[in-house]
């Protein structure tokens, strides 16, 4: 018989689209939620007491890089391109798999700590170690969507690539065959294989298409950045003589099953005709200068917004509340009523399930056990909106429990998968990385 949880006596807030909340308790059978609200104690394996504690679905990043958490302070107070060419390729061409798996290792702990229980990665270079990278997902208890990185033209914008980032796109083929036989839907399914395309300037628009199609064909998801910088929408129209909307059509892009990270520069007409999940990451957008994402604008036209902190080089921390907060601040700055707390709590969460086609992201019977607690301190109460406390006040270091496909993965704050005493020696020895330019380690 299945394991039963009960997480007793909690406010809970489903985001189940009804904007409410209310105090009650969540019965887990195995990985799925059995009853919410008014659940009597009866044949339960374990309570988890959750009074003074919210009780919410657990965060969705759907834009990260697992192998840049060891550039964390690598690279700031730079634009992108500089800061893609000058720091982050450099360094991240120096890689192996151990220090793929390690860099993984310390972006799952960190994730998991503070509440992100899914993530979507934006696309893995062969030489960091994919298979060691899995094995890490694997034994963390985390949900995961490992995507291999694809590309047919080696240059972003006008730039040629660093060298030790250029891969080939059959080799990438074979790899991600390889990759998605061995490890898709492996962890009783909390793994899963997806493809994560390089910008247009480093992917021909056949390159897309096929990816696109093989997707379909797979089940599986796409991911790209896509118009991060002004730089990247005058680069389709004098490539292409493409709009951004035209050219995703152009490429077959432009459907649900693809989500694309950054879309700050995105005017009206665009916006309009967008169909795939956009991956907001705003403190990414502020950190590197690229602006602001029409975000209010998006969800006006029915657009699937969904969360991402992208990488420790641009945002410094993978703390989804961060995130969230300044994804609803960045909105407000020029009218207050731009957005409810409602909206980013959903772009944290149930619109990130949406976007990865799973069943997560709500507490509501029959989803996917992936929970989080966070309780209540000082900076959180009076609690009169629960929805406003999360997304104002509470932060990652808030984050009590984390559950994930019914399993108890953060009990009281204490990882129980990853042994962090390890983990911190480990970056201690071996986090810096060579920078041959400079001649000196970062
Ligand atoms: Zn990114």
């Amino acid at each position: 018989m299945d394991k039963m949880i009960l997480l007793k006596d909690g406010i809970i807030v489903p985001v189940d689209g009804k904007r409410r909340s209310f105090q009650g308790s969540v019965l887990i059978g195995g990985n799925r939620i059995e009853e919410v609200g008014d659940v009597r104690e009866t044949n339960v394996d374990r309570v988890i007491d959750c009074s003074h504690k919210i009780i919410m679905p657990g965060m969705i990043d759907t834009h990260i890089h697992l192998a840049q958490a060891l550039l964390r302070g690598c690279a700031d107070d730079l634009p992108l391109i500089q800061w893609l060419n000058e720091r982050v390729w450099p360094l991240q061409s120096t890689y192996d798999e151990e220090l793929g798996s390690l860099s993984a290792e310390l972006c799952v702990a960190e994730m998991l700590l503070s509440g992100t229980t899914t993530f979507l990665e934006s696309g893995l270079h062969t030489r960091y170690g994919i298979d060691g990278i899995a094995k890490v997902v694997e034994r963390s208890g985390m949900r995961g969507f490992i995507s291999k990185m694809f590309m047919d033209t080696p240059y972003y914008a006008r730039h040629r690539m660093y060298e030790g980032m250029i891969e080939d796109k059959d080799e990438s083929m074979k790899e991600f065959s390889t990759l998605y036989e061995r490890w898709n839907n492996r962890a009783d399914g909390r793994i899963r294989i997806a493809f994560g395309a390089r910008t247009p300037g480093a992917c021909t628009p056949g390159l897309y298409r096929e990816i696109s199609e093989k997707a379909k064909t797979l089940d599986t998801v796409v991911t790209l950045h896509f118009c991060e910088i002004k730089e990247d929408v005058s680069f389709l129209k004098r490539e292409y003589g493409m709009s951004p909307a035209d050219f995703l059509d152009h490429c077959g892009l432009n459907n649900n099953r693809v989500t694309l990270a950054h879309c700050v520069w995105f005017d009206s007409e665009n916006i309009a005709r967008l169909k795939a999940n956009v991956a907001h990451c705003p403190s990414s957008n502020f950190k590197l200068g690229s602006g602001i994402a029409p975000v209010k604008e998006m969800l006006d036209w029915g657009v699937n917004v969904t969360l991402g902190c992208d990488g420790a080089p641009c945002n410094n921390t993978y703390d989804i509340f961060r995130d969230l907060w300044l994804s609803s601040l960045a909105q407000k700055l020029m009218n207050p009523k731009a957005l409810s707390a409602e909206e980013p709590l959903a772009m944290a969460t149930v619109n990130g399930a949406r976007a990865l086609q799973i069943d997560a992201g709500s507490i509501v019977p029959g989803r996917l056990a992936d929970i989080i607690t966070i309780d209540l301190k000082p900076h959180h109460v009076p609690v009169r909106d629960p929805a406003s406390a999360i997304v104002y006040c509470a932060k990652g270091s808030d984050v009590c429990d984390v559950l994930v496909d019914g399993e108890v993965v953060v009990e009281n704050r204490v990882l129980k998968t990853i042994n962090l005493e390890e983990l911190m020696d480990d970056v201690g020895n071996k986090g810096l990385l060579p920078d041959k330019r400079a001649g000196r380690f970062l």
